[in-house]
């Protein structure tokens, strides 16, 4: 007899078929309720005591993940010819509607934190150019194009190519696509803020705070500060009516203090203040209960000073750990996680995060994740090793800013 994960699926598959009768509603609702089964059953199996009976359970749900590409594979195998809507049906609630282009491996700061591989790759106009139509043959009617580095302003010839590129296949397939490009804010000169501006893209920037912090935490390359460059960036962003937001990242000792941070940006005339928990380290339960209070706090404060803390108000989605937006590297190689492409600790588990070449990748959708299928990857690759605890905290803690802790 099946089980009750088998069944689902089976159940699932029917409503495909039955997607031109009912527009995907049934085969939506039974995919998102076979998500949430798994993604439960694998959080129990990932907390549960060692022993085999885990390790056989887990094991049964990790044969569960990219299940959307096993219906589709089994639709095609019915004789079924899928159609657009079935497609959208099967992978809408998987994916991301955003891609990132890694377009350059340089940068000219040497953060303290920092564990990004530096070198001189930078993404050829060709290959960004594969990347964004890869997107812009997505099902979706909106889309997001995100520039990401290294430094991404040390490759802006690249950036523009795609944007024009991207701008012109958008209009021509009926789409609205949007730019997203996140910088260290150091090559912002008068240029490059008004091409960001005329084009309306989206500026992260990232930065610690005081100025003390920012040049001790974030030194040039050459041992220098970089406060003064940063700051002038950021005028020449605020002076071209550029849309932007300052990131901080929060690490676990200082989690009490999150909302003293908010108010450091705030005062320095920041207006849009996102607060990121450090990803790939482990937060004791004292260091996540003293995190929500603090956040807490700074939403308090961002309301009494009057900016927004785009934690409250943004699409990022939560546990941050399993998002699932894909990334193509220089060389065209498309991964799962951005920190594959960029951490030296992950060089070595990097195969099992590629996805395919972007130059000859098939629907977009069809390498969508759901937080199930991106756990299931995790935890076989970091189930074993040293930083299997700091990945079971970073789910715990973004489940409970999801409202669905346990
Ligand atoms: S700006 Fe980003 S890529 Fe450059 S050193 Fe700092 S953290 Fe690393």
């Amino acid at each position: 007899m099946k089980g009750p994960l088998e069944a689902a699926l089976d159940a699932a598959e029917i409503a495909l078929s039955g997607v031109v009768r009912d527009g995907g509603e049934q085969a939506r609702r039974r995919l998102a309720a076979l998500d949430a089964a798994l993604l439960a059953a694998l959080r129990r199996a990932e907390g549960a005591a060692e022993g085999t009976r885990a390790a056989a359970r887990r094991r049964e749900l990790a044969g569960y993940a990219f299940y959307r590409r096993g219906l589709l594979k089994r639709l095609l195998a019915r004789g079924a010819r899928p159609g657009p809507e079935t497609l959208r049906a099967l992978f809408a609630g998987s994916g991301s509607d955003r891609l990132i282009l890694l377009v350059t491996h340089a940068c000219q700061l040497r953060c303290s934190y920092c564990r990004v591989r530096k070198y001189g790759a930078a993404m050829t106009p060709e290959t960004a150019a594969a990347g964004a139509r890869w997107l812009m043959g997505s099902l979706r009617d909106d889309v997001e194009l995100q520039f990401f580095g290294g430094e991404p302003l040390l490759a802006l010839g690249v950036v523009k190519g795609v944007v024009s590129l991207a701008e012109r296949s958008a209009a021509d397939a009926g789409k609205r696509v949007r730019f997203l490009l996140t910088t260290n804010g150091l090559a912002l000169d008068d240029a490059a803020a008004a091409y960001l501006a005329e084009k309306r893209v989206g500026v992260e920037i990232s930065c610690d705070g005081t100025m003390s912090a920012q040049d001790s935490q974030r030194p040039t390359a050459r041992g220098g500060g970089s406060w003064a460059l940063l700051r002038a960036g950021l005028e020449r962003l605020r002076a071209a009516g550029v849309a932007y937001q300052v990131i901080s990242v929060v690490l676990p000792e200082d989690a009490a203090r999150a909302h003293e941070r908010l108010e450091a940006l705030a005062a320095l005339g920041h207006r849009r203040i996102q607060l990121n928990y450090a990803l790939g380290r482990r937060w004791t339960p004292g260091q996540s209960e003293a995190l929500r209070g603090s956040l807490a706090r700074a939403a308090e404060s961002a309301r009494r000073l009057g900016v927004e803390f785009v934690n409250a108000t943004s699409r990022r989605r939560e546990p941050v750990v399993l998002n699932s937006e894909l990334t193509v590297d220089c060389d065209g190689t498309v991964f799962r996680e951005t920190g594959v492409c960029l951490e030296e600790d992950f060089a070595a588990m990097k195969e099992r995060f590629r996805v395919a070449d972007v130059r000859r990748a098939g629907l977009f959708e069809s390498y969508g994740a759901t937080p199930f299928d991106n756990l299931a990857l995790l935890a076989g690759a970091y189930g074993e090793g040293p930083l299997r605890g700091a990945l079971l905290s970073n789910l715990e803690l973004g489940m409970s800013f999801a409202g669905a802790g346990r």
